[in-house]
């Protein structure tokens, strides 16, 4: 197996002997990084999240307790499990290790199988962990964000976006007359259409855009640092790839459009900005359902 597949475990300690040590022990089975000074080990994490990090606890620069402290209030590492690997083997060690965060807590002198099955279990727990997270963020049927989700991280985005002066745009959209996909080729042929519209969405749209599935036949896109008039262009673009590659679904070839409303964060002021938008591009969706559909609309 290439060294890429294996999971990456950093090792942060301040002897050279220990890390030698242990990066022996479990080199056959990971990816082994090692830090030996805490801007070693910020870089290290900020070049590649590692999949688990092995900490001593003694370090000169500060305690591995303290350092655990402040991975797990950082949100972008919390999810990474540290395992202590310490000579300190009291109890008030141990207990403060896992009350720090800590996902496991090895004393030395480190027996090698016992820490490789160690490693093992706290990255199938993550595993597991990532897996929950995910089901509990996205909708089963597409793949796409819920709604829950959308409005959580939105929020986020908005605050920011108003710190940084930059402007996000929202999008509502609506498949037009998705119930006749249902009535004339079935639930499961609807079913498909979701499928579809999800995967051309996320065909067109950029990485940091976020796509959820609103309800039923409803989704809504955030544009991140975006104009009305860009955002105008990539439901464009999304238009013209359903038309150009339509859902197949058993031998049938599924035309459909859908209709948008769209709505800019510079265009609202109120404390709640996520919900006053979502009430604009809603209005602009109707508007566009009542004047045709397979369009999308930005005033009004
Ligand atoms: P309009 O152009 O005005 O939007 O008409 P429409 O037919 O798209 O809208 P309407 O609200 O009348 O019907 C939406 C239909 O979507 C009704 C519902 O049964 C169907 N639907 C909702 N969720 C699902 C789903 O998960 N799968 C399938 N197959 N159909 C669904
Ligand atoms: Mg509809
Ligand atoms: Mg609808």
């Amino acid at each position: 197996m290439p060294d890429a597949k294996k999971p990456r475990i950093l090792i942060f300690d301040d002897s050279e002997v220990e890390r030698l040590y242990l990066e022996a022990l479990l080199i056959s089975e990971f990816d082994i990084v090692t830090a030996n000074t805490l801007i070693d080990f910020w870089a290290l994490l900020a070049e590649e999240p590692p999949d688990l990090i092995l900490l001593d606890v003694r370090l000169a620069e500060l305690s591995g307790f303290a350092l655990c402290t402040q991975l797990k209030h950082n949100s972008e590492y919390a999810a990474i499990p540290v395992i202590f690997v310490t000579a300190l083997d009291k109890s008030d060690d141990i207990e403060l290790g896992f009350d720090v965060g800590g996902h496991d807590y090895v004393t030395k002198p480190v027996m090698q199988r016992e820490l490789k099955a160690r490693i093992r279990a706290a990255l199938r727990i993550k595993q597991l962990e990532h897996e929950l997270r995910q089901r509990a963020i996205t909708d089963y049927l597409t793949g796409a964000y819920n709604r829950r989700y959308f409005f959580e991280v939105v929020e986020g985005n908005i605050s920011y976006a108003f710190r940084m002066r930059r402007n996000l745009c929202i999008a509502m959209l609506d498949i037009d007359f998705f119930k006749k996909v249902n009535d004339n080729y079935g639930h499961e042929a609807g079913d498909a259409v979701l499928q579809h519209f999800t995967r051309t969405i996320r065909d067109q749209i950029r990485k940091y855009d976020i796509l959820a599935r609103y309800g039923g036949e409803e989704f809504v896109i955030q544009f991140f640092d975006c104009t009305i008039k860009k955002s105008l262009e990539f439901l464009r673009r999304i238009r013209d790839a359903l038309a150009a590659s339509p859902c197949i679904h058993e031998n049938h070839t599924i035309h459909y459009t859908f209709s948008s409303g769209v709505a800019s964060l510079e265009e609202v002021s109120t404390d709640s900005p996520i919900n006053a938008m979502i009430d604009i591009a809603d209005k602009r969706l109707y508007i566009a359902k009542n004047t045709g559909r397979n369009k999308d609309i930005s005033e009004g």
